[in-house]
């Protein structure tokens, strides 16, 4: 999509913080982070949220990265949470399918 800052970060015509990446997904540091291990995991394709993924395998491998990141990150045993926001009740701001990998201090809940 022309104008989605996720695919410019993913195709790398915007600069990130990359944590890794493979083929089809790219893992990135947020930018305004919220724990102190906050990463973003989002196919390289364009789909605007939860409720456009039809692909099956690509969801699978959105949660495969997002559990490498948490290996990565060195939160993998301390815990951590992993975060769709989809539409406007759910929180979602940038509408291009992110996983958020939170990690690094206690989460509570329920969540605001
Ligand atoms: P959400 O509210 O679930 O749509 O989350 C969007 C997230 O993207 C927020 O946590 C932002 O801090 C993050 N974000 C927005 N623009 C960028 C960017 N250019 N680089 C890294 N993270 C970003
Ligand atoms: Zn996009």
């Amino acid at each position: 999509m022309n104008d989605c800052v996720f695919c410019k970060i993913g195709s790398g015509q915007i600069p990130s913080r990359m944590v890794l990446q493979d083929e089809e997904v790219f893992a990135f540091e947020d930018l305004n982070p919220q724990a102190p291990v906050h990463v973003l995991v989002i196919p390289k394709r364009h789909v605007a949220a939860m409720n456009e993924l039809q692909d099956s395998a690509l969801l699978g491998r959105l949660f495969h990265v997002a559990n490498l990141v948490a290996q990565k990150k060195g939160i993998a045993a301390s815990g951590y949470r992993v975060v769709a926001n989809t539409g406007k009740d759910g929180g979602q701001t940038v509408f291009h399918l992110h996983l958020h990998v939170l990690g690094g201090r206690q989460m509570s809940w329920p969540p605001g």
